[in-house]
């Protein structure tokens, strides 16, 4: 089964890309991750990707598709996959119809702007292994320390209050005309983003018909 998960930046596309994905048995893929895991090794790509993702912008079309030619050409992706972060505009949908993709269904998970802020600013993740928390919805047991692998707890360089804001501004403008393109042709499916995050996996299940 291939997916794409839609959503503003924090709608919890990752969190429930997480979700499903164990429930599918298909990775999840996150343009974003693997953006960010470029930029911590220092690789051109990572280098060349810092200055856009630091200002809340999107990453040149053609650097974030050859990453993601590379991750899905990987043995784990042959059955299917979750895409969490791509396509963010109609050229990358394009790229992914050019490659042969048949896209199963999109899940647009909505969630208002004023929540999204609130989310992002408070949003750390673990610096070692990308897990993520919340100050006040989601806590590591573990203080600024990761439950899972006891690396530290940082705020992403792109959730201060002024670069959220532009990427909210990217998303209405880049990202939410694909909702367009994917309900003209058939394969858009709604779901509410906000309340509890298991009550969520479970009505993304229920659109997916699992
Ligand atoms: P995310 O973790 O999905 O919020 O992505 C973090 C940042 O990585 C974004 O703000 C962009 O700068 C960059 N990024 C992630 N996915 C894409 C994509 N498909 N196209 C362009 N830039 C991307």
């Amino acid at each position: 089964m291939k997916l794409i998960f839609l959503g503003a930046p924090g709608a919890g596309k990752g969190t429930q890309a997480q979700n499903v994905c164990k429930l599918l048995s298909v990775p999840a893929i996150s343009t974003g991750s693997i953006i960010r895991d470029a930029m911590k090794s220092g690789t051109e790509a990572g280098l060349a990707a810092k200055e856009y993702v630091e200002a809340g912008n999107l990453v040149p079309d053609e650097m974030v598709i050859k990453m993601l030619q590379d991750r899905i050409a990987l043995p784990d992706c042959k059955n299917g996959y979750i895409l969490d972060g791509f396509p963010r505009n109609l050229p990358q949908a394009q790229a992914l119809d050019r490659m042969g993709i048949i896209i199963d269904m999109v899940v647009d998970i909505e969630v208002p702007d004023d929540i999204i802020l609130e989310r992002l600013v408070g949003r750390r993740i673990c610096e070692q292994c990308g897990a993520g928390y919340h100050i006040t919805h989601k806590p590591s047991a573990k203080g600024d320390k990761c439950e899972l692998c006891g690396g530290p707890l940082i705020t992403r360089e792109d959730d201060t209050p002024q670069v959220v804001r532009d990427r909210l501004k990217v998303y209405h403008d880049q990202t939410e005309p694909l909702k367009d393109h994917y309900h003209a042709a058939g394969k858009l499916a709604v779901v509410a983003g906000t309340g509890d995050i298991g009550d969520i996996t479970k009505m993304v299940m229920a659109v997916l018909g699992a």
